[in-house]
C-alpha cells in the first residue's frame, strides 16, 4: 500500500516527464502562429479548411445574437430547435433515417456501445481501433471480448465462429454480437474492409458499427463517408461521426435507423446526464454540414491537394505507406529520427508532428502529414521542399 506522500511523489515524477503543450496564437488555417513564428500547418485534421471559414463564423455570430450561448440537458429543457435541425441535416448527409448528437465522438462511441451492450453480450473489435472505442467497450462491462487482427476478415470470421459457441444469457436470450471498427485508421490512413465485414455480419447475425471520424467530409460522394464510399448506405447499423475533424467544430454523433436512434435518445446516459452542445457549436456544425450538402467543392479541392502531395513525396523517394486517404505517413522507422526530422522541419517553417511508440509500433515511427483544402499549390510546394531538404540532410532520401 502506498501512502498519500508516495502517491504524490510518484505522480510528480510522471508529470515532470510530460511536455508543455504547444500554444497556438492564430486560427487553425493553412498556417499557424506558434510563439510568434508562422509555420505551415501540415498535420491538421481540419481536412476541409473550415476552422476559419467565414460562413461558419457568421452562422455563430447570428445564432449567438439570437439565442445566446448555453443550452440545457436534452431530456429536461435543453433540446433546442437548432439541435434538431443539426440532427436532421446529419441524417440527410449520411443517408440514414436519423441521428443523435453528443458533445464529442468520444462520448458518441461510449453511448453507442454502453447503451446496448451488457455484460453477457459479445463485442468483436479490430486490434487497432481508436482509444475511444476501447474505452467504450470497457465501460459496457462486457465480458466476451474478441479482438481480431487488423483488417483481417478471416480472423474476424474465426472470432464470429467462436462467438456462436457462447451460451445463452442468464435471461435465456441469445447474446447480442457487435462488430466494431474504425472506418479510416488514423495512423496509417488505411480503410476497414467494410463490404466483407457487412457480409460476415449478415451471415453470423451480428450488428455492425463503424467509427467514421476520419472518413466524413473526406470519403464517398461529396464527403458522405466510408459507408457511402463502399456503396453500403443503409447496411451498417451504427455510424459514429465527429464534428471536430473535417467539420472543424466540436461534437460527435450516432447515425442509424429510427428505432435504434430512438432508443439512444431515450436511454443513452451520455445524453441524460451530460449537457447538450452549446448554441455556437451547434450553429457552426450546422453551417459546416450545410456547406457539404450544397457543394462538393471543398472535398474535391482536398483530394486534388492529396494527389499532388503524395505524388510529390513519391517522386522524392519517400515511403508513404499504403494510405487510401489524405492521411499521409512519411515512414522513418527510428523514433529519434522522426523526432529530429520534425524539429528540422519546424526550423524550415513547417509544422508536422512525429508519431512514435506507443501511438504506433516500435520501429514504425513516422511524420504524419495531412494536407487540407485550405492549402494552395504554393503551400504544398513549400512543404514538399522542406521535406526534400530535411530528407537529404538526414539521408532518408
Ligand atoms: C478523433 C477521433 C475520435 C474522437 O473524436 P472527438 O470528437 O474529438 O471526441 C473518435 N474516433 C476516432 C476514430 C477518431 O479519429
Amino acid at each position: 500500500m502506498s501512502s498519500i506522500e508516495d502517491f504524490y511523489k510518484q505522480i510528480k515524477e510522471i508529470n515532470a516527464s510530460g511536455k508543455e503543450p504547444l500554444v497556438i496564437e492564430s486560427g487553425e488555417g493553412a498556417y499557424l502562429t506558434i510563439e510568434g513564428k508562422t509555420v505551415l500547418n501540415f498535420c491538421s485534421s481540419h481536412y476541409l479548411g473550415l476552422a476559419e471559414d467565414e460562413r461558419l463564423k457568421k452562422a455563430v455570430k447570428d445564432a449567438v445574437d439570437k439565442y445566446g450561448v448555453g443550452t440545457g440537458y436534452r431530456t429536461l429543457a435543453g433540446t433546442h430547435k437548432l439541435h434538431l435541425e443539426l440532427e436532421d441535416k446529419i441524417a440527410k448527409f449520411k443517408g440514414t433515417e436519423a441521428a443523435v448528437v453528443f458533445s464529442s465522438a468520444y462520448m458518441a462511441n461510449a453511448a453507442a456501445i454502453q447503451t446496448i451492450i451488457g455484460k453477457e453480450d459479445i463485442v468483436i473489435s479490430d486490434e487497432l481501433n481508436h482509444a475511444s472505442i476501447i474505452d467504450a467497450v470497457r465501460l459496457s462491462g462486457v465480458k466476451n471480448k474478441f479482438i481480431y487482427k487488423h483488417t483481417d476478415t478471416a480472423d474476424l470470421e474465426d472470432k464470429l465462429k467462436e462467438a456462436q459457441e457462447i451460451p445463452l444469457k442468464s435471461d435465456g436470450q441469445k447474446p447480442l454480437i457487435l462488430i466494431v471498427t474504425d472506418g479510416v485508421f488514423s495512423m496509417d490512413g488505411d480503410l476497414a474492409p467494410l463490404p466483407k465485414i457487412v457480409e460476415l455480419a449478415k451471415e453470423y447475425g451480428a450488428l455492425t458499427m463503424v467509427d467514421d471520424a476520419h472518413g466524413e467530409g473526406v470519403l464517398g460522394k461529396g464527403g458522405r463517408g466510408i459507408v457511402d464510399h463502399f456503396g453500403l448506405v443503409g447496411q451498417v447499423d451504427i455510424e459514429i461521426g465527429s464534428l471536430s475533424k473535417a467539420f472543424s467544430v466540436i461534437g460527435g454523433f450516432i447515425a442509424g435507423n429510427k428505432t435504434l436512434i430512438g432508443y439512444y435518445n431515450l436511454k443513452a446516459r451520455q445524453r441524460l446526464f451530460s449537457i447538450a452542445l452549446t448554441i455556437p457549436d451547434t450553429a457552426a456544425a450546422l453551417a459546416a454540414i450545410n456547406i457539404l450538402l450544397e457543394s462538393d467543392t471543398p472535398v474535391k479541392k482536398l483530394w486534388e491537394n492529396v494527389e499532388y502531395l503524395k505524388a510529390g513525396f513519391k517522386n522524392l523517394g519517400f515511403d508513404t505507406g499504403n494510405s487510401q486517404t489524405p492521411i499521409t505517413p512519411v515512414m522513418l522507422g527510428d523514433e529519434n529520427k522522426a523526432q529530429e526530422f520534425s524539429t528540422k522541419l519546424y526550423e524550415e517553417g513547417v509544422f508536422a508532428t512525429p508519431i512514435v511508440f506507443p501511438m504506433v509500433a516500435k520501429g514504425k515511427a513516422r511524420i504524419r502529414v495531412i494536407p487540407s483544402a485550405s492549402h494552395s499549390k504554393e503551400d504544398l510546394d513549400k512543404g514538399i521542399s522542406a521535406f526534400e531538404k530535411v530528407g537529404k540532410e538526414l539521408k532518408i532520401i
